[in-house]
């Protein structure tokens, strides 16, 4: 009986491996209007108005949100302007219209390709802008090639201003250290981690993973730092409830998120029953195409995921 379990399991396995690999080798030749429709979900659209209509609906349904315009490694110096400008303009509008609302940005989207100085003068302008409304910036990890430089960001900002966050990936094995070197009071998103890592520097097994997720969570909360749980792994979500509620951690000192799109219904009410708070990250804009590829190409993971949600 448990052979012919663990059988149906592999096979299961190989097939999804193999479904990964398909969808990868078609995804250059896919009609963009076909890309479109899978990424429809997940990304709240093009412009500005697209996404603070997301944000509006979201804060109509008791919802926070973070803003992100889709793209990353951008390589000219106009264009990271262009971009650090559009964030600014953002910020003023999430002001305006008086959302509940905050935005993460990649550091390689507007200056890590370019130079430190670039990166540093660019966030500092939004932070510049954020601080004067009362909001808050959320520095995105990207892969481990720019952990150093965005925790250097983010330690450099941080003489400054207070509203600034940054983001821990649960699989990188230096976590556990960079996070015992934050002060009380820190503003952490903690999650599992997007981007294909060697084993040398980060587990590649799920319970691995979680096991350490949920170790980052403890020291975290410990720590009294500030901490985004951003998962949408049902399990481990159970336990990072029953973490929050063992410890009495005050609700104030903690939040849920998941990214737009993920069906996560039944976890957003419980999450609302229990008084929670919840954030929803929308990504936007016009470089949504080259985006969506990439992450799919990088993590086929995800190409199992948006179809099982699609048929879900
Ligand atoms: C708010 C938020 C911000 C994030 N910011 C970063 C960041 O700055 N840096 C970084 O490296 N990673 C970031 N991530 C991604 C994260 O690291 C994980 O790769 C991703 O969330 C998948 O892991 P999981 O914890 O949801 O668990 P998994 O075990 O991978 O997934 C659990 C289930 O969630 C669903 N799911 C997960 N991801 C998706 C998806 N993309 N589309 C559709 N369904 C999905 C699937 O149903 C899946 O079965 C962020 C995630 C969230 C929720």
């Amino acid at each position: 009986m448990f052979y012919c379990f663990l059988r149906i399991i592999l096979k299961l396995n190989s097939y999804m491996i193999f479904l990964n690999k398909i969808i990868i080798s078609i995804i250059p030749f896919l009609p963009k209007g076909v890309v479109r429709f899978f990424s429809k979900k997940y990304v709240a659209g093009i412009d500005n108005s697209d996404a603070l209509n997301a944000v509006k609906i979201l804060n109509y349904r008791k919802e926070s949100a973070t803003i992100d315009i889709l793209g990353e490694h951008t390589s000219s110096i106009k264009e990271c302007n262009d971009i650090t400008n559009a964030y600014v303009e953002l910020l003023n509008k999430i002001n305006i219209e008086k959302l509940d609302c905050n935005l993460s940005i990649k550091p390689s989207h507007i200056g890590s390709d370019l130079n430190y100085k670039s990166l540093l003068i660019n966030y500092t302008k939004i932070l510049k802008e954020a601080s004067m409304h009362n909001n808050f910036i959320r520095i995105d990890m990207e892969s481990s090639k720019l952990t150093d430089t965005t925790i250097k960001l983010y330690n450099d900002l941080k003489l400054t201003s207070s509203n600034i966050g940054i983001v821990f990936q649960a699989y990188l094995h230096r976590t556990e250290k960079d996070i015992n070197k934050l002060e009380k009071g820190s503003n952490i998103r903690l999650c599992k981690g997007i981007y294909k890592e060697d084993s040398s520097i980060a587990y590649q097994n799920y319970n691995e993973i979680n096991k350490n997720y949920l170790k980052l969570l403890k020291i975290a909360l410990e720590k009294e730092l500030y901490v985004a749980i951003a998962t949408h792994d049902k399990a481990l979500i159970k336990e990072c409830v029953k973490l929050v509620e063992k410890e009495r951690i005050e609700k104030n000192k903690f939040e849920f998120q998941y990214l737009y799109g993920v069906p996560m219904n039944e976890h957003i009410e419980m999450y609302k029953n229990k008084n929670f708070k919840i954030r929803a990250y929308v990504p936007f804009g016009k470089d949504w195409y080259d985006y969506s590829i990439r992450r799919i190409k990088e993590n086929p993971k995800i190409a199992s995921y948006v179809l099982k949600n699609i048929f879900s």
